[in-house]
């Protein structure tokens, strides 16, 4: 059976794919279904945005589709950037922004995690959500070349996200739970 990831990221891709094709899905990327729609994150949360993303892509393709979303949420500053990880600061800005907003906030205060929420909708327009979570802690400094975003300040023990291999990450990241959750949700429809 076909499935659209509601985005055309080749990080989520080859995420979706390692899972969903075992299960049998052949995974198409919206672009790939033809339905290469940006639809606004009005959402409040990351499941309302992960609804929102899947929905536009079903009401047009009428196909299961899949969609996430994602994001930093640092307890120092009450959950900022949260939803708005992607928006916080022009590219290349944004974790210099929460460097600088930590400023003199002490190691024990440095907590965050990344969430990713996934929503699955069916054939018949059902759908599920499931939120995956990643416990660390804000540093010092950028740190490392991999991942993207905000990796090189995201802490995970004693190494940054960027500092870890994409085997590394994959194995302990927020999308890696929510696949996981996701995972067990599907396969007891
Ligand atoms: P999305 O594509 O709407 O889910 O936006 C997610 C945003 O959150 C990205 O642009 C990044 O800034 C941030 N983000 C989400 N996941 C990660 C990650 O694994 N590493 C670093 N930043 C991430």
């Amino acid at each position: 059976m076909k499935i659209i990831l509601a985005s055309n990221n080749k990080n989520k891709l080859r995420e979706f794919k390692n899972i969903l094709e075992p299960l049998g899905y052949e995974v198409l990327t919206q672009s790939e279904a033809g339905a290469d729609i940006e639809a606004d994150e009005t959402g409040t949360t990351f499941e309302e945005n992960a609804y929102i993303k899947a929905k536009a892509a079903y009401d047009i393709t009428h196909l299961p589709v899949i969609a996430d979303d994602s994001g930093l949420e640092v307890d120092a500053l009450g959950g900022e950037p949260g939803i708005y990880s992607a928006r916080y600061a022009e590219e290349g800005k944004r974790c210099a922004k929460v460097l600088s907003k930590l400023e003199g906030v002490p190691d024990e205060k440095r907590t965050a995690r990344f969430i990713c929420a996934v929503c699955y909708i069916n054939e018949k327009g059902e759908s599920f959500t499931v939120k995956g979570v990643c416990e660390g802690k804000i540093g010092y400094e950028k740190r490392g070349t991999n991942g993207f975003g905000y990796d090189p300040i995201f802490m995970y023990g004693d190494r940054s996200f960027a500092e870890l291999s994409a085997e590394e990450k994959d194995s302990v990241s927020h999308r890696a739970d929510a696949l996981r959750k996701f995972e067990k949700r599907i396969k007891g429809e």
